[in-house]
């Protein structure tokens, strides 16, 4: 917190839709006088040494701050471009992929009660990108499962639980079948269950869950699930789905040295510089940041204007069957701010 009484943040608008999108985010923030500053910084990658890097200044405000509001990257196409986002996570140890998956009340999808949150292992399995071809037409790929980045996962999902009033953490796996590396994952949650005798614990199949969920979400509600890398991936994108896409489904990215809120959706290049693109990803992933940083009040007060302006359906964006623009949206919340 700095000597105005305001915390500053870094934010890294992106690429595509992000300019536009962020830009409907500040303007949100400043009429709910939400005592934050934006520190702004550009993560388009230079050229250092023969390698394309992140620029120092981005990191070293990433790291100041410990707090990060992040548009959508643009993954570059073709040899000597790493993804931005996997070196994001790997300089800043973002070991817990958190994706709430809520429903919109008021908003008409298939279900009205799904309320479930997904918790990703983002460093390892099936991502660690060890490859190989052993020999000609046989390729091997490594899902690599360790202890420590097990147990970090499942303690952050416990700590979750309980700090977000929810009952229950179910482990998703498939240890039926990869009986070492999903079975040790298990083992680790097990163990850090102890520490949590509050919260109920138990273990679900992976493709049983995604059954189960699509015929009714309800049984998820008011739990965690949390899973390895690529499970999660999967099946974060499948509840986006039950809620109403991607315009709607916040994320944040947990880490040892810092922790950066995003939409889970990319940069949108089909929409961008058009206005038509809706912010509602976005601005709930910046709630999310807010209830890390104890701000619930803000966020309270932003999440009711939005969801009602949802509900309410005069000015929604075109994903959402609307036919507002993003600054008309955005200019409904501000009006229910006031
Ligand atoms: P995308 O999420 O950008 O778009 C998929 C579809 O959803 C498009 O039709 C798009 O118009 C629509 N959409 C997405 N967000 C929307 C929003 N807020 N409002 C309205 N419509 C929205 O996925 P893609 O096209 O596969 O990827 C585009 C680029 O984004 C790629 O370069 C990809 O690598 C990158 N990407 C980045 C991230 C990230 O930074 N976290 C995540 C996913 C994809």
């Amino acid at each position: 917190k700095g000597t105005n009484g305001k915390y500053t943040v870094t934010l890294i608008p992106g690429d595509g839709i992000g300019p536009e999108i962020s830009e409907a985010v500040k303007d949100i923030y400043s009429a709910a006088g939400v005592p934050i500053q934006w520190e702004e910084v550009s993560v388009t990658p230079i050229s250092k040494g023969g390698k394309t890097v992140i620029p120092d200044t981005a990191i070293e405000s990433v790291k100041r701050n410990t707090v990060a509001l992040k548009g959508p990257l643009a993954t570059p196409i073709g040899k000597g471009h790493v993804s931005l986002n996997l070196t994001l996570r790997r300089t800043f140890n973002l070991f817990a992929n958190v994706r709430p998956c809520i429903s919109i009340t008021g908003f008409k999808t298939p279900y009205d009660d799904v309320n479930t949150v997904l918790i990703r292992e983002n460093t390892e399995g099936e991502y660690s990108g060890i490859e190989h071809e052993v020999v000609n037409g046989v390729v091997q790929s490594i899902k690599l499962i360790t202890w420590e980045a097990s147990e970090r996962v499942a303690r952050y999902a416990f700590y979750y639980a309980q700090s977000q009033g929810r009952h229950r953490v179910t482990a998703v796996h498939k240890a039926n079948i990869m009986k070492m590396s999903d079975g040790m994952f298990l083992s680790a949650c097990r163990e850090v269950s102890k520490d949590f005798p509050d919260i109920q614990y138990d273990e679900d199949l992976l493709d049983r869950v995604c059954l189960q969920i699509v015929q009714n979400p309800k049984p998820y509600a008011d739990r965690v699930m949390v899973m390895p890398n690529l499970y999660g991936d999967i099946l974060s994108d499948m509840c986006a789905g039950l809620i109403g896409g991607l315009g709607l489904t916040p994320s944040g990215n947990i880490g040892r040295d810092a922790s950066i809120f995003e939409a889970v959706h990319g940069s949108a290049p089909d929409i961008a510089d058009k206005g038509l693109a809706n912010p509602t990803a976005l601005l709930l992933s910046s709630l999310m940041m807010l209830r890390h940083m104890n701000l619930d009040e803000y966020a309270a007060k932003i999440e009711k204007a939005a969801l009602t302006t949802i509900a309410e359906g005069k000015a929604i964006t075109g994903d959402l069957g609307g036919r507002a623009s993003t600054r008309e949206y955005t200019k409904a919340i501000i009006q229910r701010l006031q």
